[in-house]
C-alpha cells in the first residue's frame, strides 16, 4: 500500500486552530487586548463595528514590533512569551500559546501597523486568510494597531452561525470589562459604531469597577483582604442586600487573569450561607494572586480554566476571608418574613 499520511499545509493548519482559538468577535476582542496587556501598553483603545463584524480593532502604546517580528506574529506557534517548555510552569505574561494571531488571520482580514519606540518609521501589514498581501514601511506612532475587518469571510458556516448584533455585542462587552477589571492601572476605552460605551482612566480597583458598572456600585461594595503563604485575597464582595435573584455579578481573577472556577465560586456562597435572600447568588470580584508554578493554565485555549495545586486550602482561605468581611462590616441576615 502507498503512503497517504501529509502534513497539512499551513493555512490549513490555521484554520483548524482557529476553530477553537476564534469561535466569535468576542474572542479576537480578548486576544487582541491581551497581547496589548503583554505588550506593556498603558493605554488601550478598542473599536468595534456591527458587533465586530466588520471590525474589531485594537491601538496600544505598547512596545511594537520590528518589521520581523511583525511578520513572524502571524506564524503558528510563534510567541515572544516564553521559550522552554519549563516557561509554563511560570507564567507572568496573558499569551503564550502562539498561536492567536495565526489563528485570527487565517478567518479574517488582518491590519497590522506597529512600530517599537526606537525606531525611526513603523512596519504594516496586510494579511487575508494566512497570505500577506502587503508589508510595506510606513509613518506610525510608538505601539500597535491591529484592525481585523470580515471575520470569517472564508467560513460561512462559522459566519451564519454568529447570533444577533446585541448577542455578540454583549459578549464583546463582557470580555472588555473583564479585561479592564483585571487591569485597572491602564486605560481602556471601547467604541462601537463610532458611539463611546466606556472610558477607563487608569485608577485603583474599587474605581475600575465602578467606572465598569457605574456609580451607584460604590456604596454596595465590602472590602475583602487577605494575605497567607499560599494565596493572596484581594477584592470585594457585593452586600448581601443587593444581589440579585438573577445570576449577579461573579468575577474571579488569577494572577490578573479572568477565570471561571465553580468550586471557588462556591467557597464563596458558603461565606454568604443564610444572608442571601432567596434565590438570589452572591456577586463578587475576587482578585487571588498565587506563585505562578502553583497553577496550571494551560487546559484550554481560551486559558478561563484554571488548575491550583492547592485548591482545598484556597477554598477554605477564601471562605474565610469573605466571612471576616462579611462580620467586620456587620452584615446580617436579610429576613423575608413574607415567604
Ligand atoms: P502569544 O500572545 O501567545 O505569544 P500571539 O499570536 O497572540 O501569541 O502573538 C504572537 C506574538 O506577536 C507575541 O508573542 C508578541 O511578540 C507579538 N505581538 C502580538 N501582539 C502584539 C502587540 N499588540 N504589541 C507587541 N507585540 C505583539
Ligand atoms: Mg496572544
Amino acid at each position: 500500500m502507498s503512503d497517504i499520511i501529509k502534513l497539512l499545509p499551513d493555512h490549513v493548519a490555521n484554520q483548524i486552530a482557529a476553530g477553537e482559538v476564534v469561535q466569535r468577535p468576542a474572542s479576537v476582542v480578548k486576544e487582541l487586548l491581551e497581547n496589548a496587556i503583554d505588550a506593556g501598553a498603558s493605554s488601550i483603545k478598542l473599536l468595534v463595528k456591527d458587533a465586530g463584524r466588520t471590525l474589531i480593532q485594537v491601538i496600544d502604546d505598547g512596545k511594537g514590533m520590528s518589521p520581523t517580528d511583525a511578520r513572524l506574529s502571524f506564524e503558528r506557534h510563534a510567541t515572544s512569551k516564553i521559550n522552554a517548555a519549563d516557561d509554563l510552569f511560570a507564567l507572568s505574561t496573558k499569551g503564550f500559546r502562539g498561536e492567536a494571531l495565526a489563528s485570527i488571520a487565517a478567518v479574517a482580514h488582518v491590519d497590522l501597523k506597529t512600530k517599537p519606540e526606537d525606531e525611526e518609521v513603523g512596519t504594516q501589514i496586510e494579511i487575508e486568510g494566512s497570505t500577506i498581501k502587503n508589508q510595506e514601511v510606513c509613518a506610525a506612532v510608538k505601539g500597535t494597531s491591529i484592525a481585523v475587518k470580515n471575520l470569517f469571510f472564508n467560513i460561512p458556516a462559522r459566519r451564519n452561525f454568529l447570533k444577533s448584533d446585541s448577542v455578540e455585542l454583549r459578549h464583546v462587552i463582557d470580555e472588555f470589562q473583564r479585561v479592564a477589571l483585571a487591569h485597572e492601572t491602564i486605560a481602556f476605552t471601547l467604541y462601537h459604531n463610532d458611539s463611546e460605551l466606556f472610558n477607563l482612566p487608569k485608577t485603583n480597583k474599587r474605581q475600575r469597577i465602578v467606572g465598569v458598572f457605574g456609580p451607584k456600585t460604590n456604596e454596595k461594595l465590602v472590602p475583602v483582604s487577605e494575605e497567607t503563604e499560599i494565596v493572596n485575597i484581594d477584592g470585594f464582595i457585593i452586600k448581601p442586600e443587593f444581589s440579585k435573584k438573577t445570576k449577579g455579578e461573579q468575577f474571579f481573577f488569577v494572577n490578573d487573569r479572568f477565570i471561571k472556577h465553580p468550586y471557588l465560586n462556591h467557597s464563596v456562597s458558603a461565606a454568604f450561607d443564610g444572608l442571601l435572600p432567596d434565590r438570589a447568588r452572591a456577586s463578587y470580584f475576587i482578585y487571588l494572586k498565587v506563585d505562578p508554578k502553583t497553577i496550571d493554565i494551560n487546559i484550554h485555549p481560551t486559558k478561563t480554566e484554571v488548575k491550583f495545586e492547592d485548591e482545598h486550602a484556597i477554598y477554605t482561605l477564601l471562605r474565610a476571608a469573605v466571612k471576616h468581611s462579611l462580620g467586620q462590616f456587620n452584615i446580617a441576615p436579610v429576613l423575608d418574613f413574607n415567604r
